[in-house]
């Protein structure tokens, strides 16, 4: 049994996301499992089979020495083609997720939300939904759906409106640690202005905090409750 699973698409998201709660709850003595289905990065070059595998190797360790940092008990890497989720058939996604639950039986499950701008993140969303069907005996009673600096406020709320947060999680104690955790990730972290910027990052988590009337916070949409 784990108490929360962490379901993202790329190296980062989970830091982005939930980085900051992830700690929080990993300190309060939560179990918590991180899993990244896609390799990342490939994207980034003209085809995937000509990307830097060293590149990827690197961030692949950054992913695990991330999830450490953050005291996730684990880290699961797969391997989904980067920004190229929708080519994939969903139901391979839907299998990974199930394996997932399966394995780890979680209580919670933090993830994308459904109207980012990237592809992948809608897609491991509904492969989400999916996997989690409330089936008599399942173990998933809440799911939260995170929000992803530079790809989730980039959609301009014209993929299917807006990121409308109702949870709000208190980071004050654990912000540095999530601002730590995405400079780990040195080929994802960029400088100010952009959204994955300490700055950005900091400012953000200080905007939900006056949302919700504490020094820091992450923010989240309930997507689903069986209590
Ligand atoms: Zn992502």
């Amino acid at each position: 049994m784990t108490d929360v699973l962490v379901v993202a698409a790329h190296p980062d998201d989970e830091v982005l996301g939930c980085g900051g709660t992830m700690a929080r709850l990993a300190g309060e003595g939560c179990s918590v499992h991180v899993a990244i289905l896609g390799e990342g990065i490939t994207s980034r070059s003209e085809r995937r089979e000509q990307a830097d595998r060293a590149a990827l190797e690197r961030l692949h360790g950054d992913a695990r020495a991330v999830g450490e940092l953050l005291g996730a008990r684990g880290v699961s890497l797969f391997s989904l083609p980067d920004n190229r989720f929708d080519t994939v058939p969903l139901l391979e996604v839907v299998k990974i997720v199930e394996g997932l639950v399966a394995e780890h039986q979680p209580r919670t499950i933090y993830t994308h939300g459904a109207r980012d701008l990237n592809v992948d993140h809608a897609v491991v969303h509904r492969a989400v939904l999916t996997a989690t069907r409330p089936l008599a005996g399942g173990c998933v009673r809440e799911i939260y759906a995170f929000e992803v600096a530079s790809s989730t406020e980039w959609a301009f709320g014209r993929v299917a409106g807006a990121f409308a947060p109702n949870v709000f999680v208190d980071i004050g104690d654990t912000l540095e640690r999530k601002c730590a955790a995405m400079a780990r990730y040195e080929s994802e972290a960029r400088g100010f202005p952009h959204p994955r910027s300490r700055e950005a990052l900091e400012a953000i988590a200080r905007r939900w905090g006056s949302v919700a009337g504490v020094g820091a916070a992450e923010a989240f949409e309930l997507v689903r409750a069986i209590r």
